[in-house]
């Protein structure tokens, strides 16, 4: 229903059939979108005709007659997508009203204040999204219609000393009507349609323009929304929540969206409509008891002020938790003390509120544990292991400002003023914090850009902060306390004054601002994380490893639940704490001049990496460790600086001439596809040799020290079963030789790496000799493409933009591409062995896309680093339970 529908309009289906109070309307489909641009942009042929018989259908039901001069029916034309996009498109509402209709339903309101301010909010809203933006027109100097009528709309307050909307009176709103539609001639060229049949077309064009409109395309981007989907057009008879002060407009969430709490949550605004609330103008009261907090204490709630029709708004959510089993997000209208539903939605939250409400409705007995498993996305469960202040560290700062905290998590970086800024500083690296006056869709890609977010106006519910939770991002919004400058360039706070640089601090939990650092906590040591993480593992049948190369990660990576290690890099010894000896070593060896003067040096080296892997797989105790021979181009550990060099050309005794023509000779104008991986062993067995060496007496000796290693060897970039033949001959003897000398019986198991294509076409012959695969679907991805994985990231921002690659291939596996290798490599090697033991330890071992890939693939087991463990585990459960 919903790829039809639309989720709004699928949506307000159901609540109609739950019996709920929703105005009578029809919903026009997303085909009929898809329909129109395929036509170049003209309604599908009898599609008025239909919208028609709709209009008849909903007036019965209304009582009321849209375009009638006496009792007119007022409709709203609202978009919806099959997934949300809160507040990406656009939405007209009150249509139909005109001169014709106008004098009728003052008559029969007896409120002319009602029925002018809702005229001038038609005109505005319709000359904004239906005259200026779905015509194309580019605004002079970037000031729309919409900014001008408000600006009118401020001035003219202003001058009568009004404070708020509501002081305006019923011939100040005529006035303004008026007005509005003189400078909409002047500056836009045409007449504000004063008919209700042009109107209602007019709406509708314009929704379906605005699926193509600049901030929907720019969130389609980033949330990998289909272009092709189309939104929907839900038409629906209006219901008034500014008639007055029995009247009024809210949204809620059936329970808290930023906690997950099970707390009716939401805001609401007496004599408003829905924009109201949602666009952050007039900062909205309370719903509830439970929905207060520091800034908005001293207004009224609507369980104080309607407490007839807040019960029965608490008796609808019961009715829709217990349809939809899931939280949800809901718009209401009241009008003249009668409720109305305007829409309901699966409701967007955070991490820590996924986790928290998935955990709630299973012990609530509303989902099974694989619906569980299903409720929490691997974004968000990363969300979690996101950094929250440190409330220790937390206490000893002063909190410089306080605002709503509209998405959890810590957040600290350097003033943004604007979303060009904090792009150009993620671009930098440079963590940001965007510090905008409102909220405003328009920012979405800045928004997505800052690592934290802080407005001066707007509540939990408006658009930036249903966007922001919807990432998982640190979000502050309603700081009143900040006065942004935006000519200066200056934000000031009480006595205070900062300017784009100066650092922000912010607690996304409980809206509060700091101008230090603050220290920052991992989150992950929520209890019911641990317990979401044992139903992850209960349903989960692919194997999770690690990639990691030290104890230190490896006991991170144990806490994360780690199976065993997928991938050990030996030359990560070379690099960071305590590498400088054994790099020294490796250095010599490689410059050596001879292969006895060469065998030397990795005499010395191996007593280093014996000592490497015995401790990495002393932390893994009983479960396996690949360890990987050497990998890459030995020039990359030779020397640069001068200094350096001469240092070692003494420490060779050699002159540095020498030394330089060896270090130049080791050069290569393609390292990545010249000397390394396996052809490294094969140039110079003796490196090969004494690698198998350390890895045999390390787990010789962790045996007899009442260990269990369970030790795997991999030999990297091999093409052809003849290399691996060839190592294997060097390994079986140092294997023999180590066995005899030490007394032990040492099990290990030998196998390769599958990262060039030629590897996955000749699998099957690989797979004689090795007794498991592991995908390095990193360099798989690099030898692909014929990208340069060091080289491509500019290339690839550009294939994105330009639609020419759906995403980054080294992150998300090029499944129809590399993919195909993949499965191919799996295939044939399994022809030849039908239980050869299949893994991934490329990068995308981690992302839940590629994981949900390699399920299907028949792998045994991904490995990734660390981190993304968690991610890693509740992909691969995902993937075995379905969607
Ligand atoms: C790979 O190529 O995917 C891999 C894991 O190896 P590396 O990243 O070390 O080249
Ligand atoms: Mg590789």
């Amino acid at each position: 229903m919903k790829n039809l529908l639309g989720g709004k309009g699928a949506n307000l289906a159901e609540m109609c059939l739950l019996g709920l109070p929703v105005p009578a309307g029809f919903t026009i489909t997303t085909e009929c979108c898809t329909d129109y641009y395929e036509n170049n942009c003209e309604l599908p042929e009898g599609l008025m005709e239909q919208v028609w018989d709709g209009m008849r259908k909903a007036e019965q039901v209304m009582g009321t007659k849209y375009g009638d001069k006496d009792n007119c029916m007022l409709v709203s034309c609202r978009s919806g997508a099959r997934s949300s996009m809160p507040g990406m498109m656009d939405t007209v509402l009150n249509i139909g009203l005109c001169s014709e209709t106008i004098p009728g339903l003052i008559k029969k309101t007896d409120n002319p204040r009602f029925v002018y301010d809702s005229y001038r909010r038609l005109i505005m809203m319709y000359a904004d999204v239906v005259m200026e933006k779905a015509e194309g027109i580019e605004p002079v100097d970037g000031v729309g219609i919409r900014k001008i009528l408000d600006d009118v709309l401020d001035e003219y307050k202003e001058s009568k000393s009004y404070k708020s909307d509501t002081e305006l009176t019923s011939e100040d709103l005529q006035f303004l009507a008026t007005e509005f539609k003189t400078i909409i001639k002047n500056k836009l060229g045409v007449e504000f349609p004063d008919d209700a049949t042009k109107q209602l077309e007019g709406g509708i064009k314009a929704v379906f323009k605005s699926w193509n409109g600049k901030k929907a395309v720019a969130y389609r981007r980033i949330e990998g929304i289909p272009d092709d989907w189309g939104t929907a057009v839900n038409v629906q008879a209006m219901a008034f929540g500014n008639t007055g002060d029995g009247s009024a407009t809210g949204v809620a969430f059936t329970r808290n969206p930023a906690t997950g709490e099970n707390l009716f949550y939401g805001e609401w605004l007496k004599n408003a409509q829905g924009e109201d609330v949602v666009a952050g103008i007039r900062t909205p009261n309370p719903l509830n008891d439970d929905t207060k907090n520091e800034q908005n204490k001293h207004l009224v709630s609507m369980q104080e002020d309607m407490p007839e029709t807040y019960k029965e708004l608490c008796e609808i959510r019961t009715i829709l938790e217990n349809n939809f089993r899931d939280m949800l997000d809901i718009e209401f209208t009241i009008q003249d003390g009668k409720l109305y539903m305007l829409q309901c939605r699966v409701g967007k939250r955070t991490g820590v509120a996924a986790l928290t409400m998935a955990m709630d409705m299973f012990k609530e007995g509303r989902i099974d544990e694989k619906e569980v498993i299903r409720r929490v996305s691997p974004t968000q469960l990363d969300e979690l292991l996101h950094p929250i202040l440190d409330s220790k560290d937390e206490a000893k700062h002063t909190v410089v400002a306080k605002g709503l905290p509209a998405g959890p998590g810590g957040a600290l970086g350097v003033i943004a003023l604007t979303s060009e800024e904090a792009m150009r500083l993620q671009k930098a690296g440079i963590a940001n914090v965007l510090v905008r006056e409102e909220t405003n869709p328009e920012d979405v890609e800045g928004m997505r850009a800052a690592d934290g977010i802080l407005t001066a106006r707007g509540g939990m519910t408006s658009h930036a902060a249903l966007v922001a939770r919807g990432w998982g991002k640190c979000c502050i919004v309603g700081c009143e306390a900040l006065q942004i400058n935006m000519e200066n360039k200056t934000v000031t706070i009480g006595e205070k004054t900062y300017k784009e640089g100066d650092i922000l601090c912010l607690n996304g939990t409980k809206g509060l601002v700091y101008d230090e650092k603050v220290a920052m906590i991992n989150a992950t040591e929520n209890p019911l994380f641990q317990e979401f993480m044992q139903i992850v593992d209960k349903y989960r049948t692919m194997g999770v490893r690690t990639n990691a190369d030290t104890p230190e990660d490896t006991e991170q990576a144990l806490k994360f639940g780690a199976e065993g290690i997928g991938l050990f890099r030996i030359e990560h010894m070379f690099y960071g704490k305590n590498s400088e000896a054994p790099l020294a070593i490796l250095r010599k060896m490689i410059l050596s001049g001879s292969t006895e003067e060469r065998k030397k040096w990795l005499n010395e080296l191996q007593v280093y990496i014996k000592q490497s892997v015995k401790g990495t797989m002393k932390v893994m105790n009983g479960k396996p460790v690949t360890f990987r021979l050497i990998d890459p181009p030995l020039h990359e550990f030779v020397p640069h600086t001068e200094d350096k060099v001469a240092q070692l050309a003494e420490e060779l005794g050699i002159k540095v001439s020498e030394l330089k023509d060896r270090i130049e000779g080791l050069k290569e104008v393609n390292p990545m596809m010249g000397l390394r991986g396996v052809r490294l062993g094969i140039i110079y067995p003796e490196i090969s040799e004494t690698q198998f060496r350390a890895l045999f007496e390390a787990e010789a000796e962790l045996r007899k020290e009442g260990n269990d290693p369970h030790l795997e060897i991999m030999v990297p970039l091999t093409v052809s079963v003849t290399e691996l033949k060839h190592q294997k001959e060097i390994c079986d003897r140092v294997h023999a030789e180590v066995e005899s000398a030490m007394g032990a019986k040492i099990n290990y198991l030998y196998g390769t790496m599958i990262e060039i294509p030629r590897a996955t076409l000749v699998a099957d012959e690989i797979a004689t000799v090795a007794d498991f695969f592991s995908f390095g679907t990193n360099d798989l991805t690099q030898m692909t493409f014929g990208f340069s994985r060091d080289d491509v990231n500019s290339i690839i921002g550009e294939y994105k933009e330009k639609k020419i690659l759906p995403a980054d291939p080294f992150q998300t596996l090029d499944q129809e591409g590399v993919g195909q290798l993949v499965k191919l490599g799996v295939e044939r090697g399994r022809n030849t062995k039908p239980q050869l033991k299949v893994g991934v330890c490329g990068e995308h071992g981690g992302d839940p896309e590629s994981v949900e890939f390699f399920f299907k693939a028949g792998m045994n087991y991904v490995s990734c680093s660390p981190f993304r463990l968690p991610l890693a585990r509740l992909a691969a459960a995902q993937a075995a339970v379905g969607k």
